[in-house]
């Protein structure tokens, strides 16, 4: 059975119940009910992940590398208060590779294993700004539940979590699916459900979606999506145009139907069919 099949619990998840120890009140807790298992290998990666050494005088983890990083994608142009505020909370450095970790607040795409790279941090913001523009539209100026598709190492989902209420991501690899969760783990991040999956088929169970966001490309935005995604709600995602490059795309539904508007050229990887 596939997490994508078990039932969804309720946010947010205690730590204790993340871990698999039970709850406070003695009842089996989520591990026991087989809704996340806890694995030898993947609490050995958080151990690892919780105590990793960051080289002597880089001082990474320290929150002016983190703030540096920020001030450069503000000279480029971001400026949403909100998204400032989760990308200085989030410390990127523990997404990634060890012999990455000198890069880790570069503004650069990187490797994370099985072909796959972490988006460089001006792609995130972008496209996080793009979601908060359509969270002012709601009252809570929130991004209300979201759907990530893509988890990667998770350093995205993570500083998704700073600005909505709950996010579900759906990773293909179970590799990076495992990784991710040991990395959020490792940081306490409870707000977070992660699901093994293929993400072209969104996630039903956690329908409607206040926000949708893709961090893989395909050559449509999958008609999965548009169902999940709430009225009210914004998707961002990069699409292929017909020259074989990618744009991301805006999807804003209302009580009307779907609004689409196309934006900046980026290059993602492609989003996949099926699981690895
Ligand atoms: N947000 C991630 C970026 C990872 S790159 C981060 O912060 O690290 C995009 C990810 O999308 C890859 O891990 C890739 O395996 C995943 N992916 C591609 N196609 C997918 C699909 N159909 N369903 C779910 N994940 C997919």
């Amino acid at each position: 059975m596939t997490s994508a099949q078990r039932p969804a619990p309720k946010f947010p998840l205690p730590l204790e119940r993340i871990a698999g120890s039970g709850t406070r009140s003695g009842a089996p807790g989520l591990a026991a009910r087989g809704v996340l298992r806890p694995q030898a290998p993947m609490q050995q990666a958080a151990a690892d992940a919780a105590r990793r050494v960051v080289p002597s005088g880089l001082g990474l983890d320290s929150i002016e590398v983190r703030r540096r990083m920020v001030q450069r994608l503000q000279a480029k142009g971001l400026h949403d208060a909100a998204v400032i505020a989760a990308l200085l909370a989030v410390p990127r450095d523990r997404f990634v590779d060890t012999a990455l970790v000198n890069q880790a607040y570069e503004d650069t795409s990187l490797p994370i294993g099985h072909g796959q790279t972490i988006s460089k941090p001006s792609i995130v913001a972008r496209m996080l700004e793009l979601l908060m523009q359509g969270a002012a539209t709601r009252r809570s100026g929130s991004l209300g539940r979201v759907l990530e598709v893509g988890t990667g190492c998770g350093y995205q989902v993570a500083v998704l979590a700073q600005l909505a209420r709950d996010v579900i991501s759906i990773e293909r690899v179970r590799a990076l699916h495992d990784k991710a969760r040991a990395h959020l783990l490792a940081l306490r991040e409870m707000r977070v459900r992660l699901v093994y999956g293929d993400g072209r088929i969104g996630h039903a169970p956690g329908a409607p979606y206040q926000s949708i966001i893709a961090a893989a490309g395909g050559d449509a935005v999958p008609q999965a999506w548009l169902d999940q995604l709430a009225s009210g709600g914004r998707l961002v995602a990069p699409v292929a145009t017909q020259g074989g490059r990618q744009q991301l795309v805006v999807v804003d539904r209302d009580e009307q139907g779907w609004q689409r508007s196309v934006h900046d050229a980026v290059h993602f990887v492609p989003l996949k069919v099926g699981l690895d």
